[in-house]
């Protein structure tokens, strides 16, 4: 390519993304009628019927730009958590708020410091502003943060630490005491990814939001794309002091969230049963998985999302494909930092009964 036109030095040393195999390649490559898709952590059960039946009902106003305040959804966002809608930004999916928060307050020589494996958008928006990453490896026995590490890893360049409760891809959780302790720190930004938040068992939840009154450093992120079902429409948010938000929202573009995602949101909000639903199910759908893995002498991780962490050792390639072959797409571990494993994303009762039926078979032959 020309000089003039060449892209910046850190695009030139970007790996090309790898997104995960479709259902339609899988589809027309192993020349199947069905695939079923255990790879990107959506929920499968897909929205609330509420929702959908809005959203059948209600394109007429899609020739309009959106509220580019996106005031009903933080509206409703902010009344239930009882906190002020000026604490609330919302983002083309958490995945945008990440970005934002990096280009706000990363330059050239600042860090962040984060688990390893972890979601791997923090990194790049970081490297994105000229930043560094400080990957702390997880705890080798049980998978969760290594909250110390962390902690001891927070330099004089150090900006923004990036926790994951219920960290992707271990689906492990960090405690309140954990939690509390990385909150001393006072000169840093701490995020607290909560993507997979509504999964969690009731009794294990922290309720984060709770710390941002007394935390002026400290950004919740949450997301409609994972219980809620709405990963198509990408919408996330981010909950933080009203100073944090009012500077992310200075370099936000005013049209982020598209018209039906903000009142798709505001209906999926208003049915919060529905989340209840979906986590109860999940529950105990998680527990058929560990069942069989236990016959089967699968090692896993005991996970507080929709999806489990599975150690298939030297044969994880070849059950990824025989899976494949099937007609099961899960995610391999080695392109989220962890060869020999994989990461499953719980379904409905059905495809779950289907997909263990044939891990079964899979593994015995
Ligand atoms: N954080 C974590 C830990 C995730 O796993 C994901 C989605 N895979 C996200 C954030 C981004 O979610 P979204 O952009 O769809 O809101």
């Amino acid at each position: 390519m020309d000089k003039t036109v060449s892209p910046k030095e850190w695009v030139k040393d970007l790996p090309e993304y790898v997104a995960g195999r479709t259902i339609e390649e899988i589809r027309k490559k192993y020349n199947l009628s069905v695939v079923y898709k255990l790879a990107s952590n959506e929920n499968i059960f897909g929205p609330s019927p509420k929702v959908i039946d809005f959203l059948k009902n209600n394109f007429d106003d899609i020739n309009y730009y959106p509220d580019a305040d996106a005031l009903e959804i933080r509206l409703k966002i902010s009344s239930h958590y009882s906190i002020n809608k000026d604490n609330v930004i919302m983002g083309n999916g958490t995945d945008q708020i990440i970005e934002m928060i990096c280009d706000c307050f990363i330059d050239k020589g600042d860090n962040i410091v984060t688990a390893d494996p972890n979601f791997l958008i923090y990194e790049k928006s970081a490297l994105k502003c000229g930043g560094n990453t400080i990957k702390i490896p997880i705890i080798k026995d049980n998978f969760r943060h290594n909250i110390d590490g962390i902690i001891n890893a927070v330099d004089k360049n150090t900006k923004i630490i990036f926790l994951a409760s219920p960290h992707n891809p271990t689906g492990t959780i960090i405690s309140k005491p954990e939690f509390e302790k990385v909150l001393e720190l006072k000169d840093v930004l701490i995020v607290m990814d909560e993507a997979y938040f509504e999964y969690v068992e009731d009794i294990f939840k922290i309720n984060t939001i709770d710390y941002i009154k007394s935390c002026k450093n400290l950004i919740i992120l949450r997301t409609f794309s994972k219980i809620f079902g709405l990963a198509g429409l990408r919408i996330g948010y981010g909950i933080a002091d009203t100073e944090i938000i009012k500077i992310l929202n200075k370099i936000r573009l005013p049209f982020n969230i598209n018209l039906l995602a903000q009142k798709a949101a505001c209906v999926a909000i208003d049915n919060y049963d529905y989340v209840e639903e979906i986590k109860n199910l999940n529950l105990k759908e998680k527990e058929k998985f560990y069942k069989i893995f236990d016959e089967l002498g699968i090692e896993f991780v005991k996970s507080f999302a929709n999806f489990i962490l599975v150690n298939f050792k030297q044969k994880c390639d070849e059950i990824i494909e025989k899976l494949l072959c099937k007609g099961f797409i899960i995610r391999p571990g080695k392109n989220l930092g962890l060869p020999g494993y994989a990461r499953i994303t719980i379904s409905t009762p059905d495809v779950n009964d289907r997909f263990l039926k044939v891990l079964k078979e899979v593994i015995l032959n």
